[in-house]
């Protein structure tokens, strides 16, 4: 079966919202898909335990006419349309414009020890506590970079963890550096002053990197190696991300040129967000990284321009701008520095799909080569982890993606449409 939408827009993030319900809004015909089971991307993602923030509400109020399309996930691209696998089996949707609204992920960066139980990323824990992961009571280290760690810190706060300490990799310099820009960025300012408010009375220290998780079947202590030399903390989980990563592979799979530039590849889009691809757009995080605000002003410019109303757009821009600058702030202030790059060893597992070391890669030019010969890369993430954590290594840049984008059932693979009794039956 094929349905077909004027603007179909990918990823129900902030980003997505707004480019559905501005396309709504000028009378086109609009479908908005996510993978995911609710509406509203990773800062909007559904909490167990409260209701959702008002601008999520209101963007989701404001898709009147759209077609919400949820728990579909975009595998392929097959002559112009896309192959969606969803709960009863798949399925085929066309479009007369695309927005590409696909986000970020975090980036994981290998350490000893990061694959025991226990251990996860940061906004990953934070992700799996809103949906109702139990952590209280549970005794948590946070660590990495960015201003995720706090917001992370402060959900999993709210839902009873007992924060031992939120552990920065960037210096005191960088992050006082950083907190002064603030200034220039009111809103910004305020969000870190309630988050700080939020987390009174957990350390947060600056400069400081966890080298190892140490336990024998799960997480038991952590080895911190901070400003005052190293020290071994107690924990039950351990919560470590080093920043975001644009979601770039649909648009690769699509034929969108990239753009190579720092820190991250990211869609390359014009002034207006059209990409290398005729009547395909590309919208917030997925164009690099650069926050909530960035996401619902792009969003909405790129529904203004799948639906044919380029001066709507272009009204945008001078925000549009405004807001991106902060995302380059960010990356400034917050990049992984060398001690980093350095903690995983030549028996750290990089691939932990397929278990395969750091060490069985020396000697491999690219990652065709090392997938091939190690099958590093070729597990359920396809080289989303892995491929991003060599790349920010300097080992070799990320191979394209290729179809499935994500595991599906053969049955999707091979094109056809189960009924849901077999659906029920079949593996991913
Ligand atoms: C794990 C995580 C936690 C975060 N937590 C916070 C926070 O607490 N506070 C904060 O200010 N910022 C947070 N951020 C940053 C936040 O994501 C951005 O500021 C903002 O939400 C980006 O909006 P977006 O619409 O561009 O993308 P997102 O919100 O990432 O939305 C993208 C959507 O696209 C969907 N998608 C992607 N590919 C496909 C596909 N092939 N098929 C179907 N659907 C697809 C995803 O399921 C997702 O829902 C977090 C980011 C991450 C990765």
């Amino acid at each position: 079966m094929t349905e077909r939408y004027d603007v179909l827009v990918v990823g129900a993030g902030p980003a997505g919202l707004a480019a559905a319900g501005t396309a709504a809004a000028h009378g086109a015909r609009v479908g908005l898909l996510d993978a995911q089971p609710r509406a509203g991307g990773q800062v909007w993602r559904h909490d167990v335990r409260k209701n959702a923030p008002r601008a999520a509400r209101e963007a989701i109020a404001a898709l009147h006419g759209v077609t919400l399309l949820a728990q579909h996930s975009v595998i392929a691209s097959e002559d112009g349309a896309l192959r969606v696998e969803i709960p009863q089996g798949s399925t085929l949707l066309t479009y007369g414009a695309l927005v590409l609204a696909t986000g970020a992920r975090e980036l994981l960066l290998p350490f000893p020890g990061w694959t025991l139980p226990g251990v996860s990323g940061a906004g990953g824990l934070q992700a799996l506590t809103k949906q109702g992961w139990p952590v209280a009571g549970k005794r948590v280290v946070v660590a990495g970079s960015g201003p995720l760690l706090l917001a992370a810190a402060a959900t999993l706060r709210a839902h009873g963890a007992k924060l031992v300490g939120i552990h920065e990799q960037a210096s005191a310099e960088s992050v006082h550096a950083f907190a002064r820009q603030l200034l220039h960025w009111p809103a910004r300012a305020t969000q870190a002053a309630l988050l700080r408010a939020k987390l009174a009375g957990v350390p947060y220290r600056f400069g400081s990197v966890v080298r190892q998780a140490h336990g024998e079947d799960a997480l038991r202590l952590v080895e911190i190696d901070g400003a005052h030399g190293t020290s071994l903390v107690d924990c039950d989980l351990l919560a470590v991300g080093y920043g975001l990563v644009p979601n770039v592979e649909l648009a690769q799979l699509l034929g969108c040129a990239l753009d190579h530039g720092h820190p991250h590849p990211h869609v390359q889009v014009d002034e207006l967000l059209r990409t290398s691809v005729p009547a395909i757009l590309a919208a917030g995080e997925a164009c690099g990284i650069g926050g909530l605000a960035v996401a619902r002003i792009e969003g909405a410019i790129a529904g203004h321009m799948a639906a044919g109303h380029q001066d709507d757009a272009r009204a945008l821009l001078p925000e549009r701008d405004r807001a991106r600058r902060f995302g380059a702030l960010l990356a400034r202030h917050f990049a992984p520095g060398a001690r980093v790059h350095a903690l995983a060893t030549p028996q750290t597992l990089i691939c932990r799909c397929e278990d395969v070391p750091l060490g069985a890669l020396d000697g491999y030019a690219d990652a065709r080569d090392a997938k091939l010969a190690t099958r590093c890369g070729m597990g359920a993430c396809q080289g989303r982890i892995c491929g991003t954590a060599l790349a920010e290594l300097g080992r070799f840049p990320r191979g394209a993606g290729r179809p499935p984008l994500f595991p599906a059932r053969l049955a999707t693979l091979a094109g056809l449409a189960l009924s849901s009794s077999d659906a029920s039956r079949s593996s991913t």
